[in-house]
């Protein structure tokens, strides 16, 4: 049967490498495995391309989407960013036999918890909290509201990682073998 999975864990902590890891894992083995695409209503940043990271939407086309409930679940983030799983997308790659993964905060997840109970939650955790706080306070890709709302979205997740299913270490450098845990995790 498909899985669902939801990964969460503070920015900075490196979800975007286990992720690409695990993707390759699916292909090597043949497996299939759709990473949902979510849509936002905040600025593309340097390097991220509309339609393959995001689907970058005006505030206008986000609420109409709320409107005719085409979202599994939403969250409006940190500085008042709207962000959203397309709800169709997932339910057919569910149906056409794809483990899919979200990769949502911590409101999300409790929102798909609460509809599809099973689901697999995992949170990634950094082997250092005090470094990553340092970390992301020293980021200077964002301004210093966006840092400040980032922290305390850090630290909110981190002090409520215990409603996950799982609880996974990333330490330094390592992000293959999170990602090897993680496809353990759904095959089991
Ligand atoms: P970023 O702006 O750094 O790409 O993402 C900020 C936060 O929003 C991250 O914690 C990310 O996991 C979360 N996020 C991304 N897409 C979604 C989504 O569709 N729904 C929810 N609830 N959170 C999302």
């Amino acid at each position: 049967m498909s899985k669902l999975v939801v990964i969460s864990g503070p920015s900075g902590v490196g979800k975007g490498t286990i992720v690409s890891h695990l993707k390759e894992m699916y292909q090597e083995k043949n497996e299939k495995l759709y990473l949902s695409i979510s849509c936002t209503t905040r600025n593309i940043r340097e390097g991220e391309i509309d339609k393959v990271h995001y689907y970058f939407i005006s505030e206008e086309e986000f609420k109409e989407k709320i409107k005719n409930n085409d979202f599994l679940e939403y969250n409006q983030y940190g500085t008042g960013k709207y962000y959203g799983t397309p709800k169709s997308t997932v339910i057919n790659y569910l149906n056409d036999g794809y483990d899919v993964i979200l990769e949502i905060d911590i409101n999300g997840y409790k929102q798909i918890k609460e509809n599809y109970p099973d689901c697999i939650g995992i949170f990634i955790m950094p082997p250092n909290e005090k470094e990553l706080y340092k970390r992301l306070k020293n980021r200077n890709t964002e301004t210093e509201e966006v840092i400040k709302t980032r922290l305390e979205t850090a630290k909110y997740e981190i002090e409520n990682k215990d409603i996950y299913d799982y609880i996974i270490v990333n330490k330094n450098n390592q992000s293959e073998h999170s990602a090897e845990e993680i496809y353990n995790i759904m095959h089991r």
